[in-house]
């Protein structure tokens, strides 16, 4: 392949998407295709899809209905339109969306963007290609690495993943059959990468993966690091300021992760641990191994070790079997552990995992009732997160430039967006800042003069993760 070609790349779902949607565009860039916004403009189009939820299935073959429209619109001008699916929805369904959408030339699972180049070429030539394989080589190794360019434009906060993949089969969740067996990459490899991404200016670091408190990947040492360990290694890396990790299930947050908590600075505290659930015959019936009782201790050890630390969660209501009684019991769980946000979910049954098929499924009218009930008190808890932070000082990452003129747009520790007067040099450092006040979206604040100032610990001494 060759020649200045564009490739458009729509991500939907979670970072684990927007990650590998950028490994994508890297290994196509020195194949010629720059990467544009719109897919109007585009030669290729890559629908980097979610299975999560029968929603966001259906968003793709929606957005193949434009693409369909689009590929005319190129055929009449002579110009070749290559349209591929790739992410969770391509692994589940291959065969079907290559039957169901003529529009489609390219399918393409997870465990194969290394192989991007030539399956393209291969589409290109007219073949509608499909490759779902779960392939033995390394993946990660093939995947090209950013050019330093790409890195700048893609701003001072990256993600990294750590981990794939997931063994826990949770009655409800399509991960494990979409994205396989869990899998970690080798220490020195992240560490590369991350050194990497610190040389070309980014400061901050979530580490990712569908488990990744579940990471034990190969040291140095002929050993296998806990997630503990790696984040102790990466905080070393030169010019990291700060670092995060997501998404982690409560029965792998093990004692070197809580220490983590505790002894490095780096780690910023916030802790997003899906619950599900607050009653403990949901939980078993979800084969979440743990109860409600288990979560809680998780959520006390976390606190003893870092004070300051908030929580973020996951909820599904509805699940098959569901009584009022049990969703009582998330209403109290959720209340009890004080949220700075949490997402919440319908049950949506996924063909081919076991709740799909439990008896007693929950009636769409009572999800939604439900839904809406647990997202009010999930509102109420942000909403008394944020006003509490009005008065206090916190470190922020300035990231960019904001809406505007002489504003700049960071993120507290606590993620919450915030705009500064300041100058646009600071963008990439770790500055002070008082909040002065907030509106729906934002937090407002002013620089503070120094930084012996800063009290990220305000939060817990004022109680507002009561
Ligand atoms: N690994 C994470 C964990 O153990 O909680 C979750 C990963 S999953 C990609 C993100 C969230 O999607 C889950 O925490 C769950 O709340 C939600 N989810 C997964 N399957 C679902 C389903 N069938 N219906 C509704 N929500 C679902
Ligand atoms: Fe899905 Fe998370 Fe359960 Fe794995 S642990 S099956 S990714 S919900």
């Amino acid at each position: 392949m060759n020649g200045a070609r564009k490739v458009h790349i729509k991500s939907f779902g979670c970072q684990m998407n927007v990650y590998d949607a950028f490994r994508m565009a890297d290994t196509l860039a020195p194949e010629g295709f720059a990467e544009t916004a719109t897919p109007e403009d585009a030669d290729l189009v890559i629908l980097n899809t979610c299975h999560i939820r029968e929603k966001a299935t259906d968003k793709v073959y929606s957005e193949l209905g434009y693409l369909r429209l689009l590929k005319q619109a190129a055929a009449a001008e002579g110009r070749r339109f290559t349209v591929a699916v790739a992410g969770c929805v391509a692994q589940a369904e291959g065969k079907e969306i290559i039957r169901r959408a003529k529009t489609v030339d390219l399918v393409v699972g997870p465990q194969s963007y290394h192989r991007l180049p030539d399956l393209i070429t291969r589409a290109e030539r007219g073949e509608r290609v499909i490759d779902t394989e779960f392939p033995l080589e390394a993946k990660f190794d093939a995947l090209k690495a950013p050019s330093r360019d790409a890195t700048r434009k893609r701003g001072v906060s990256a993600f990294v993943t750590v981990q794939e993949g997931c063994d826990k089969f949770c009655t409800f969740c399509v991960v494990p059959y979409t994205r396989g067996v869990e899998v970690s990459r080798p220490v020195e490899k992240i560490v590369a990468e991350v050194a990497r991404l610190a040389d070309a200016g980014v400061r901050e670091v979530t580490l990712i993966g569908q488990n990744v408190n579940a990471y034990h990947g190969d040291g140095a040492d002929g050993r296998a690091w806990t997630l503990g360990m790696l984040l102790h290694r990466i905080a070393e890396v030169p010019g990291i300021a700060r670092l995060r990790y997501t998404t982690s299930h409560p029965c792998d947050m093990d004692e070197s992760l809580i220490a983590a908590h505790r002894d490095l600075p780096a780690l910023m505290p916030l802790l997003h641990l899906p619950v599900q659930s607050g009653s403990d015959r949901i939980l078993a019936a979800m084969n979440r191994r743990h109860t409600r009782a288990d979560y809680l201790a998780v959520i006390a050890r976390a606190r003893a070790a870092r004070p300051d630390i908030a929580f973020t969660s996951d909820f599904i209501v509805g699940f098959p079997g569901e009584t009022e009684a049990d969703f009582g019991a998330t209403l109290e769980l959720a209340d009890a552990v004080g949220y700075s946000s949490a997402y919440t979910f319908k049950f949506s049954a996924r063909p081919g995992t076991p709740a799909a098929d439990m008896p007693d499924q929950v009636a769409e009218d009572v999800k939604s009732e439900r839904l809406q009930r647990l997202q009010q008190a999930i509102d109420r808890q942000y909403a008394k997160f944020r006003a509490q932070c009005v008065g206090r000082t916190f470190d922020v990452l300035f990231e960019r430039n904001g809406r505007y003129p002489g504003q700049l747009a960071g993120r507290s520790p606590y993620l919450l967006p915030v705009q500064v007067m300041a100058p646009s040099s600071l963008i990439g450092d770790v500055a002070p800042v008082t909040i002065t006040e907030m509106s729906a979206n934002s937090l407002f604040g002013v620089l503070a003069k120094d930084g012996a100032d800063c009290q990220v610990a305000g939060l817990a001494e004022a109680g507002a993760l009561d």
